[in-house]
């Protein structure tokens, strides 16, 4: 009997996780001669999807949400079972914060982008000539085909800088933790260029597109999902879901060695792991040093990777002076502030915050102020505390905070991002068959993006190895 062919995943977060899953599936549902086994470096499965219970309260210290829209983290809640402890966010009033004040965010607004007229003509977030300058967009011509061109430069162009600043920037530059004028449209929206290529203006082709609102007394479900126990339980079930000895934690894969047939994977434990395939669902910066004997990784090390804090801060109710009425505020960079945003958790995911509570969570670490990421806990709590009083009044000290620093953690999908990412894949396509690049770093940073990207690099490995 032929002995049965290994398949390696580098890397447990969520996309490795998928990776793993998926291939399980397959390989029972079809009787394959396969295994899989996944490696990961740190002493726990999940990577950036981090849980924290403490006193009845839930805290996200990674992602809190996904999108509902995206359907590849619904689907598989629904194949783990899941389903039923989906939650959506509580909908509410979001604000942001320009020049120091709060303003309520333009209802119709698409990422920022105006798909009514009427709530941006009265929004106090723009001056008359930014609208007036806003309002180009209906007359300006299509921009010129190209490659890739910067988020920031697209739609400066379309609708100006001060739209770009107030709005578009806090919203994009938040999800991305990037600089706007860096980021590559083509990589990050490529939608916007089509909309543009094939109704010029942009808001009157989102008002042809997008399907139209109902009008129903109805509240608005929100946009995302968690689960009721926090991320991290779909983390715990994917892992419940292996076959035994599947994982292995507190192993770094050093280094990757091509051999006759498939690759040797040498782990930081000593042992060595021999594969027909491999998943690499690290993020790209890891790549260089494990495959060093391959000059061209060495353009992964030009894609920036930006850090961020999270912090966490939870309150009995008495000690916020008024209560708040909403669910949370993106800064923009013309305000004095140093967060870059903040949740009102308790109200957006009210399961996450027993009564009586009061739980607050920001972000601090833009691009331009990294050197926050590595203040100490006071002083990033500090900081927090004096630009969140700055728009409500806080009495009490916090009965617990949580900060998360994550190093590294954003990869900067910059002009040029998916050329540069095509090339590396070609080269290891012709070099190092069987090796697949996947997760984060590549075709999107979402959590439902990384398990879309992991079930791809099944379908890639199974391809593969059916020769
Ligand atoms: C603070 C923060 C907030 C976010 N918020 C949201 C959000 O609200 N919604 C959303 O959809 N997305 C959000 N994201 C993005 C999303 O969480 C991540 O893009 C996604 O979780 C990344 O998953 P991944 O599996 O690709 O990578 P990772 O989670 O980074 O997993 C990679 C794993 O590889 C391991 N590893 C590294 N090197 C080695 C090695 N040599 N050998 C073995 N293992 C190794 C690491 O330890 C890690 O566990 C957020 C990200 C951050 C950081």
């Amino acid at each position: 009997m032929s002995e049965k062919k290994q398949i390696v995943i580098v890397g447990g977060g969520i996309t490795g996780l998928t990776a793993a899953y998926y291939l399980q599936k397959e390989i029972k549902a079809n009787q394959l001669p396969y295994d899989v086994k996944l490696v990961e470096a740190s002493e726990r499965l999940g990577g950036k999807i981090k849980t924290f219970k403490k006193d009845g309260f839930t805290i996200e210290q990674g992602p809190d949400s996904f999108l509902s829209r995206k359907k590849p983290a619904v689907k598989l809640a629904e194949e783990l079972g899941m389903d039923d402890q989906l939650v959506r966010n509580g909908t509410g009033q979001s604000y942001i914060l320009v020049q120091g004040k709060l303003h309520k965010m333009p209802s119709g607004a698409f990422m920022g982008i105006p798909t009514q007229v009427r709530p941006f003509l009265f929004s106090g977030i723009f001056s008359g000539k930014g609208k007036l300058r806003a309002g180009f967009d209906f007359v300006l011509p299509k921009g010129k085909e190209q490659t890739d061109q910067s988020l920031g430069g697209f739609f400066r162009r379309r609708f100006g800088n001060e739209l770009v600043e107030n709005l578009i920037e806090p919203l994009l530059s938040g999800i991305y933790a990037g600089d706007i004028d860096d980021m590559s449209l083509m990589a990050t929206f490529p939608n916007f260029y089509q909309l543009e290529q094939e109704h010029r203006s942009l808001v009157k082709g989102l008002q042809n597109t997008m399907p139209k609102p109902k009008k129903t007394k109805e509240k608005k479900p929100g946009m995302f999902f968690s689960f009721k126990s926090g991320l991290e339980s779909m983390v715990d079930r994917l892992a419940d879901e292996f076959d035994d000895n599947t994982v292995t934690l507190n192993a770094a894969v050093d280094h990757v060695e091509k051999k006759e047939h498939g690759y040797h994977l040498l782990l930081s434990n000593g042992e060595v792991y021999k594969a027909d395939t491999v998943i690499m669902a690290t993020p790209h910066f890891t790549l260089p040093k494990m495959f060093s004997q391959y000059d061209f990784f060495s353009s992964f090390k030009e894609i920036p990777a930006t850090s961020v804090a999270n912090v966490a801060l939870a309150f009995d109710k008495s000690a916020i002076d008024q209560d708040i009425d909403g669910t949370g505020y993106v800064v923009s960079r013309n305000s004095d502030f140093r967060i870059t945003a903040c949740t009102w958790t308790h109200k957006k995911w009210p399961t996450s915050t027993p009564d009586g509570k009061v739980l607050l969570r920001c972000y601090v670490g833009r691009p331009s102020d990294q050197e926050v990421v590595d203040l100490s806990d006071q002083e990033i709590i500090d900081i927090v505390l004096n630009d969140l009083n700055k728009t409500m009044n806080i009495t009490g000290k916090p009965e617990f905070s949580v900060i998360t620093r994550w190093k590294n953690a954003m990869p900067q999908y910059t002009v040029g991002h998916k050329e540069r990412i095509a090339k590396v894949r070609n080269k290891v396509n012709e070099q190092l068959p069987g090796v697949f690049l996947t997760g984060s770093s590549y075709e999107g940073i979402g959590v439902p993006d990384c398990i879309e990207q992991g079930e791809k690099a099944v379908t890639d490995v199974l391809e593969f190895l059916r020769g």
